[in-house]
């Protein structure tokens, strides 16, 4: 372990260097192998030249000894073939000629049955004296007599053409790593620069800059995807963070102005010497701040728990249209205070299957916003339907101020309001709505408001539906 280096560009031009020298190492064995292999056949067939011409000049003496002619002495062919390794032999083995080189030195000793009989013979043999040669022979008729012509090459030849040749690759590899080398550390630090500057700048990002990115250079390759994606990870950890501080900063506020009441009203009370009627007065709005108060903690409570993942929701199947009359007889003492009209249509039996708690606290929380909005006088009205054979919709109406398109897409916010100067017992939390949207959403549902100033506001849910008769859309 202590030899593996720690930074990656030493490490990827290590291992680029070490590929190459085994890449480098195998071709050399092959090239090495073609060689000797091409350089073996070419001496194979210069030798079955040379015995031809070795043919030409040779004759018999009047006393049957072979001789060479000694007019072609200075024949340029004739002293190529002196170079070789010549012996002449007769068929039983007697030595009818050798050249100077060959000396008195044997070239393959007695010829084997059949040798150089059908073409030439070619075999690599030790001679006499111990030196390797590559060998070639072939039988030949000389004036109606039978010779074997054996022509011998040295094989050092070879060994030294090679070593020549593998002396200049071995010489030039120490030169070829050292410039792969450099080449390849140069190449992976610029390969490697985008990880740099991303890890540089990244030092620099925390839960107070988290506005910044990561450089993308090159948008196309890895890198830059692995840039993108980190980038638009932080773009959501800065969303949910800057919810989250929002969400903090406004339930601070929310807990803040009923404290704030309670606290004057008390502080105002004891000052003045009130009378018991008084008294209680104080003490009744200090309630009344009381229950906001408890209202707020509560839905933060549903909020917080519902963010975290600990609500599970008990799933049944349960008529919709009782659910919304429940809800709304809920808020009867409401609806008769503002002398509103609320009517309630669609078909008995369409089923949900959801979580009734939660979702009938969705309809109460809708239907008590319709109340709240709804001038005196006004008109509510909640219509259940199929959407398809498997959803059913609850659309309430109301006759209010209706939303204009840039808040509708915000209600469902936590803490949105549309109208932060209302007072009086119209002011909510604007937290309603949310724990509406989370219910529905919890219950594979949908949710969504569609209004215009003026014209009143409809909110629906859609949710999943038993009881749908198929195909039928009311
Ligand atoms: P709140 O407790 O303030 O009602 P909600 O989350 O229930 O909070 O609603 C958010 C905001 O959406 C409200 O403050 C209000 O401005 C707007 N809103 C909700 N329902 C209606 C409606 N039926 N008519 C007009 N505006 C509405």
């Amino acid at each position: 372990m202590w030899l593996r280096p720690k930074r990656v560009r030493t490490r990827l031009t290590l291992w680029y260097v070490g590929t190459l020298a085994a890449i480098l190492a195998v071709y050399l064995v092959g090239v090495s192998l073609l060689l000797l292999w091409q350089m073996d056949g070419i001496l194979k067939r210069l030798a079955a030249e040379d015995l031809e011409t070795v043919k030409g000049l040779l004759y018999f003496e009047p006393d049957g000894q072979v001789e060479v002619r000694q007019d072609y002495h200075h024949h340029s062919d004739w002293k190529q073939v002196q170079e070789r390794l010549l012996e002449i032999l007769a068929p039983d083995g007697t030595i009818l000629y050798r050249n100077e080189r060959l000396g008195d030195r044997t070239l393959g000793g007695l010829p084997f049955p059949g040798e150089g009989e059908h073409g030439y013979s070619g075999r690599t043999a030790t001679i006499s004296d111990g030196t390797r040669v590559v060998l070639i022979s072939r039988t030949y008729d000389l004036a109606g007599k039978t010779v074997l012509i054996r022509a011998g090459y040295q094989q050092d030849l070879i060994w030294k053409q090679l070593k020549g040749t593998l002396w200049v690759l071995v010489v030039a590899s120490p030169l070829v790593f050292a410039g792969t080398a450099y080449a390849g550390y140069k190449m992976v630090g610029r390969t490697l620069d985008p990880v740099t500057k991303m890890a540089h700048r990244a030092e620099q990002i925390n839960s107070e800059r988290l506005n910044e990115r990561l450089p993308v250079e090159t948008p196309g390759d890895e890198l830059g995807h692995l840039a993108t994606v980190f980038n638009s990870m932080l773009s959501r950890i800065e969303q949910s963070f800057e919810q989250l501080r929002r969400f903090t900063a406004d339930a601070s506020h929310e807990l803040r102005t009923p404290l704030a009441a309670i606290r004057s009203v008390g502080e105002v009370r004891l000052q003045d010497g009130a009378t018991a009627e008084e008294y209680r007065d104080a003490i009744g709005s200090m309630l009344e701040e009381v229950n906001r108060l408890t209202g707020v903690v509560e839905k933060l409570l549903t909020l917080s728990r519902a963010d975290a993942g600990q609500i599970q929701m008990q799933v049944s199947v349960f008529p919709l249209k009782a659910l919304v009359r429940e809800a709304a007889s809920l808020l009867e003492v409401l609806i008769e205070e503002k002398h509103l009209s609320f009517q309630l249509t669609g078909d008995e039996n369409i089923g949900v299957e959801a979580d009734r708690l939660y979702v009938r606290q969705a309809v109460v929380n809708i239907l008590h916003n319709a109340v709240k909005f709804t001038p005196v006088g006004g008109k509510i009205c909640a219509r259940i339907a199929c959407d398809g054979p498997l959803r059913a919709e609850l659309a309430i109406s109301d006759t209010g101020p209706g939303i204009s398109p840039e808040h509708a897409a915000r209600v469902f916010d936590r803490f949105y309001r549309v109208d932060e100067s209302r007072t009086g017992t119209d002011k909510g939390g604007g937290l309603g709505l949310s724990i509406a949207k989370w219910a529905v959403e919890a219950n594979n549902g949908e949710i969504g408001v569609s209004s215009s100033p003026g014209n009143g506001s409809t909110f629906w849910i859609r949710l999943p539906a038993v009881g749908c008769p198929p195909y039928e859309q009311n």
